[in-house]
């Protein structure tokens, strides 16, 4: 498969596109694997993860170049997300997953223990491939699970690059990866040794996952699209607020799942809050990646930027553009930061997920009109709430349906808290101990005195 650089369009290297036998084949290999591996103790996986991370390390300009090559991203931004990724890696091997009695009287020991599942099929997307690989590949590894990885086909470089190192450090067969199109996907969740699928992407392919898995009722985390609404009480400045804003809704270009993508401004404030965030989107700085003056690298893949562009153009007619910045001379999947004021609740950018750097600006007079719609949506991954008054806010992020929400802060999730969503942004968690526990199996034996 031809793989491009998106600020180019320039080919940068052919992935392999496996078929169905070397998928066989690499799913026989995990299991053959998982018995050794798994019956290893923890401590010994652990040290193998560090080992990981400490190879990540010294190759970290290597890795975040070839990131920016083949994603489009700023080299800080892939910098940061190698970066965080080690940090996961290392947060993981910490654990002990030792048996917990619950209980233990005269009678009767009743002692909770923690077993692998086997092997793990992980299914990434094309937007942060290596971060969100290792939320699946950490947990899965340290438990003893082995894994069959499937990068998306327009970002299998980096993912290639890192099963290299883990076969230089892993047994064979316990880390596998396999790049090829779609269908190497479907096939995958169909397969009869795969125990768990790990899948990160859109919620319609989170749907067709769901039922490929039903055969051998597969255990399932699905962590799928979301269109996060930002409440602006207020109570704040919109000088001091739109930055973060900003930052929350156009970093990577607006390609994260946790992205603000909806903003609901009081109408109080809302013409300074358009100005503010309008003036920030002119101002952009629009690029390739390896310059180190980008702030805002191109869109993934081509149909991203067909795409968003389409949703531009609607909102040009059915709303109005405060502030689109600037776009680079020559080719590339180039869209530049564009706001959208005073646009119809039911329009594509306000209802769908535009996954890319335009973003609606919604008015409000009323507060509970505001959650009403921020909760109008079949999407529930995260949301952010921005007001002076902490108790106010926090009364307000009781109330979105969502499995996160941040209160003002830009959104990100932390290693140490579970990441899900709710409603039809999937389920299951990642990240903290219970995303470590969604890759075991619970034991349960009860002891007789
Ligand atoms: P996608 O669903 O098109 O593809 C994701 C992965 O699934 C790719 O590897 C793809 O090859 C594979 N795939 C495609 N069809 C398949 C099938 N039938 N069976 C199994 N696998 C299949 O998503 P995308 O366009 O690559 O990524 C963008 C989406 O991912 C957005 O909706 C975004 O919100 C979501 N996302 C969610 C999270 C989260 O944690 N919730 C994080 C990042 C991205």
């Amino acid at each position: 498969m031809a793989v491009l650089n998106p600020a180019s369009e320039e080919v940068i290297a052919n992935a392999p596109c496996a078929d169905e036998a070397q998928l066989n084949s690499a799913v026989s290999a995990a299991h053959r694997a998982y018995s050794t591996w798994s019956a290893r103790c923890m401590a010994e996986r652990s040290e193998l993860l560090r080992e990981l991370a400490s190879r990540l390390e010294s190759r970290l300009m290597e890795f975040a170049k070839l990131l920016t090559q083949e994603q489009g991203m700023p080299l800080t931004r892939s910098c940061a997300e190698i970066k965080e990724a080690i940090k996961r890696i290392r947060y993981f091997a910490l654990f002990d997953l030792a048996p917990r009695v619950l209980k233990d009287d005269d009678s009767r020991r009743i002692i909770e223990q923690r077993t692998p599942l086997g092997v793990v099929a992980a299914i990434t997307p094309w937007n942060v491939p290596i971060l969100l690989l290792i939320n699946k590949v950490a947990p899965s590894l340290v438990t003893g699970n082995t894994l069959v990885i499937k990068p998306a086909p327009t970002t299998p470089l980096t993912t290639l690059l890192l099963g290299e190192v883990c076969a230089d450090i892993f047994p064979a067969g316990v880390d596998n990866v396999i790049t090829g199109r779609n269908e190497l996907g479907a096939s995958l969740t169909s397969h009869s040794n795969v125990a768990k699928i790990a899948f990160t992407g859109s919620t319609a392919t989170g749907k067709k996952v769901m039922e490929s898995a039903a055969g051998t009722l597969k255990r399932l985390e699905l962590e799928l699209g979301g269109n996060d609404p930002a409440i602006v009480l207020d109570d704040v400045d919109p000088a001091e607020i739109a930055p973060k804003i900003f930052a929350g809704a156009m970093g990577n270009s607006g390609q994260i799942c946790f992205a603000i993508k909806r903003v609901y401004v009081h109408e109080c404030i809302y013409d300074r809050m358009c100005e503010e965030l309008g003036a920030l989107a002119r101002k952009a700085v629009v690029g390739n990646g390896l310059d180190e003056r980008t702030e805002f690298g191109p869109l993934q893949n081509k149909s991203q930027f067909d795409r968003v562009r389409g949703l531009i153009e609607d909102a040009r007619k059915n709303g109005t553009i405060v502030g689109e910045g600037k776009l680079p001379p020559g080719p590339g999947y180039f869209v530049a930061p564009t706001i959208v004021r005073d646009i119809a609740d039911d329009s594509p950018l306000v209802q769908e997920e535009q996954f890319g750097p335009v973003l609606p600006i919604l008015k409000y007079t009323n507060l509970e009109d505001a959650v009403a719609r921020a909760n109008a949506t079949p999407f529930g991954l995260g949301a952010t709430v921005w007001s002076a008054d902490l108790d106010r806010a926090t009364h307000v992020a009781g109330r979105i349906e969502s499995g996160s929400v941040w209160i003002n802060q830009v959104p990100a999730p932390n290693v140490d808290a579970p990441f899900g969503g709710a409603k039809q942004s999937g389920f299951g968690v990642e990240l903290s101990s219970r995303g470590l526990e969604e890759c075991t199996q619970l034991h349960v034996i009860h002891i007789a005195k």
